[in-house]
């Protein structure tokens, strides 16, 4: 079974890699999918501040385009999670707005990202069958983060040059804004080399 230690973070390079579609969903596509749940779940218990809301294979270093995403955000008590299987993004729609997002693959910095607050996704399910969503608000933001994941894209890519929208969290589960300059421009872990 799959824990936290399976979780990659920047700087890992596979982060930025296009991950591939899958075509049968095996026995081994199904127990990725069970990892994939288990390592977000240890991480969740490990943080004291956080709930761990999705993740995309690639961040247990399977480059599969599979996402899992919890059923229930407001209750850390529902540990069921949606399967998400060659996810695709059919409509951007609604206004752009901007919120907080974090990453089990880049600890403790926060960014304010630009985000469409309703999309239309289609996917397969864990059973192989076409399913589509509309999605509004969090989720909306959770289905664009976790797809850009299997395209190889970070949140932290869509405000690179953003001086204001970096923020870390604090021990007491506070965001407190970071120094651009100083943190981020230059930032090794986020930006590579
Ligand atoms: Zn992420």
């Amino acid at each position: 079974m799959a824990t936290k230690e399976n979780i990659i973070t920047l700087p890992n390079p596979d982060l930025r890699q296009r991950s591939k579609r899958v075509g049968m969903i095996t026995d081994e596509v199904k127990q990725l999918i069970k990892d994939m749940e288990s390592a977000t779940l240890d991480w969740e218990d490990s943080r004291d501040h956080e709930v761990g809301v999705a993740l995309a294979a690639v961040q247990i270093g399977m480059l599969h385009r599979v996402v899992v995403v919890r059923n229930n955000f407001e209750d850390k008590n529902d540990r069921t999670f949606i399967t998400l299987i060659n996810p695709e993004i059919t409509k951007l729609e609604g206004e752009i707005e901007e919120d907080f997002e974090g990453c089990l693959s880049i600890l403790d910095t926060y960014g304010k990202v630009p985000r469409h607050n309703k999309i239309r996704v289609k996917a397969l399910n864990i059973h192989g069958k076409p399913i589509r969503i509309t999605a509004e608000g969090f989720l909306a933001r959770v289905l664009q983060h976790e797809i850009d994941h299997t395209n190889g894209v970070v949140y932290v890519d869509h405000i690179k040059n953003e001086k204001d929208a970096f923020y870390r969290l604090g021990p007491d589960g506070k965001l407190e804004k970071l120094d651009y300059d100083k943190d981020i421009k230059d930032n090794k872990t986020l930006w590579g080399k």
